[in-house]
Parts: structure tokens; C-alpha cells; sequence
């Protein structure tokens, strides 16, 4: 019920941080979106790793309640990223990025991974992303089932190299995650809420079903959801300390889907309260380097979290009278 299928870059990151340069960090998107869902759902993971991946990485994956059946280990080196910081970390720059094994991936989903009722395609390169989608489809076609809802993030690197293949997966899923700057360049338009509504337009005029759903994520500002019951938004959790924000869309991305696996539910109502656990996630991952915060979060500071996440947005539940009159 609780399943939860996640494609997506399993890597080592090295990360130039105000604060000092770490090296080697687990990282990738599938990793963080897995870690941060594995406490709301159960999450399978389909990826590839090199011979350079040390087992202690899979085996903390697995403790979690991480299905790792479906990261394959390739003869070569995993995926590696490289990226350098802004000193108030509001933005960072990539240096360099090695696709290694995922360069030749092909990727065989477990059959069981087929069922889930809930998919993230979360960030790498479109055709592995395409490559997944089809392989749930296919299978759906024997069993005569369908996943619920499959969600897809990506970044500006995709955007500008592989828009066709982008494009074509886009008007395949059901809800698309990215950040401010990414909707603008997909959109082609600088103001968001335009932007959104292009995106849902442009990429909507085949489906048959309901609309595209679209996250836009604004960082340390919060997320934004666009959907036919209007837009919404949902703010960060203000902290007074970040250490690295590496991962944090990709733990929001996590948290949101795994809340809708554990809910077993789609519906708008659904999603809105989704993005306040990927807030609550994302805010966990930022707190530590890499992995490190999200690994160690318990059950009770996750409550912690949302107690407070509604205490920051509980504005007494009534805006009339106004007090402007
Ligand atoms: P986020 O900070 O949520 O955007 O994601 C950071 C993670 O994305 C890092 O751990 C990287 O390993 C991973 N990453 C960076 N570039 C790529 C890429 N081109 N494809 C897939 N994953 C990437």
C-alpha cells in the first residue's frame, strides 16, 4: 500500500561549502528523496552505483526500510557532482558532473516495483526517466493496473539539453516538481503564476484525463502548488542555522510523495498537506551535510517538526472582520 517507486541519481558528491569542503558525501536525488520518504512510506529505489560504492551505503539504505533490490552495481565509477556555494548559500554553482555508470544504464525494474501505486521520477537525464515510466506502463497493461500518481522533478541541465525527451515525459505524468528558475526557463516567462499556467496548458493538451499538477519550490521560500482547485502555497520552516542545502528538493520531493503513498491518496486535499512534510524534510536535510541531518531524524523530531510547522502557519483559522476597517 505503502509503496513508493524512486528512479534517480545515486552519487558522491563533493561539495564547496563557505564552511569548509567535504568530499566523497553520499548524495544523488534518489538517495535524498529515499531517505527523507522512508519515514512516511516504503520506498524501492531503482539506480545504479559503481564498484567504488561501499556496501556500508546500501546497508544504511536498507535499514531504513529502503527496497535496494532495483540499484544495480555497474563495473565503473558512480555518479559524481561537484558543486561551489554562494557564501550566504542562497545559490550554488555546478563545477563538474560525471555520470560514470549512469552513462550506460539500462534500467530493470523488479517486477513488484511495477506496482506501486505511487512514482517519483526524480532528477536524471529524461531518457532513464522515459525509460522507467514505460516499463510501469507495460507491465500495467498485464496486470490492468496503474499507479496513482507519478510525479517527475528535473533541473536546467535537461531543460536546455534535452527538451524534446523532457517534453515527452512531461506530458506523461501527473505532477511535476522543479524550482522557480527552472519553471521560468520551461515556460520561457519571468513571472511565475504565468509561468505555471503555461506549463500546465502547454503540456496538458494531450492528456485525456485531469490536467498536469505542478510544485514549483522556492527554497528557503517555500512551494508553491498549481492545480485545479487553485493555486497554493506553503511556506519553508525559518532556521536559524543551514549548513547544506544540497538535497533539500529532493527530500521534498520525497516527503511529498511518500505522504501521498502512506495516504494512499491523490486528491488535492492530499497534496496540500503533502508539501508540508516535503517542507518538513527539506528543512531536516539542510541542517547537516549531505545525508547526515535526514539519516538521523527520529519519529518524534519529525512530530516535533510539523507541530511546529503548524504553529508557524496558524493564523486563528478566520481573516473577517477585517482589522484594515
Ligand atoms: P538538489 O539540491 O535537491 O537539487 O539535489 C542535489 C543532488 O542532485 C546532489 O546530491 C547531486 O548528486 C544530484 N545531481 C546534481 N546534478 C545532477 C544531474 N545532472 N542529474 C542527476 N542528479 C544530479
Amino acid at each position: 500500500m505503502k509503496d513508493l517507486t524512486i528512479v534517480g541519481s545515486v552519487a558522491f558528491d563533493d561539495l564547496e561549502m563557505p564552511s569548509g569542503i567535504f568530499e566523497n558525501v553520499l548524495g544523488g536525488a534518489a538517495t535524498y528523496a529515499a531517505i527523507a520518504s522512508s519515514l512516511l512510506a516504503s520506498p524501492r529505489v531503482v539506480g545504479v552505483v559503481g564498484n567504488d560504492f561501499g556496501d556500508e551505503h546500501l546497508a544504511m539504505l536498507k535499514k531504513r526500510g529502503i527496497d535496494t533490490e532495483g540499484i544495480e552495481r555497474a563495473n565503473g565509477r558512480t555518479f559524481r557532482w561537484r558543486g561551489r556555494y554562494s557564501q550566504d548559500l542562497a545559490s550554488r554553482e555546478t563545477l563538474d558532473t560525471q555520470l560514470n555508470v549512469f552513462a550506460e544504464f539500462k534500467p530493470k525494474l523488479p517486477a513488484k516495483y511495477t506496482e506501486s501505486n505511487f512514482v517519483l521520477l526524480g532528477n536524471i537525464h529524461p531518457a532513464l526517466q522515459l525509460d522507467v515510466l514505460a516499463q510501469i506502463q507495460k507491465a500495467g497493461e498485464t496486470t490492468k493496473k496503474k499507479p496513482k500518481l507519478v510525479a517527475a522533478d528535473t533541473m536546467n541541465l535537461w531543460i536546455s539539453t534535452e527538451p524534446k525527451l523532457l517534453g515527452a515525459l512531461i506530458e506523461k505524468i501527473d505532477l511535476l516538481i522543479i524550482n522557480d528558475e527552472e519553471a521560468r526557463e520551461l515556460a520561457g516567462m519571468t513571472n511565475l503564476a504565468r509561468a505555471a499556467g503555461e506549463i500546465r496548458r502547454k503540456f496538458s493538451a494531450h492528456r485525456k484525463d485531469s490536467p498536469l499538477r505542478l510544485i514549483v519550490k522556492k527554497g528557503e521560500h517555500g512551494a508553491l502548488l498549481f492545480d485545479d482547485a487553485g493555486p497554493f502555497f506553503a511556506p519553508a520552516y525559518p532556521l536559524e542555522e543551514v549548513r547544506d542545502p544540497t538535497g533539500a528538493g529532493d527530500s521534498f520531493a520525497g516527503g511529498v510523495l511518500g505522504y501521498l503513498a502512506k495516504m494512499d491518496d491523490a486528491s488535492p486535499k492530499a497534496l496540500r498537506r503533502a508539501i508540508f512534510h516535503g517542507s518538513a524534510l527539506g528543512s531536516f536535510c539542510v541542517e547537516d551535510i549531505g545525508t547526515k541531518r535526514l539519516a538521523a531524524v527520529s519519529p518524534a523530531d519529525y512530530r516535533a517538526r510539523l507541530e511546529a510547522f503548524v504553529r508557524f502557519v496558524d493564523y486563528g483559522g478566520d481573516l473577517w472582520p477585517s482589522p484594515v476597517n
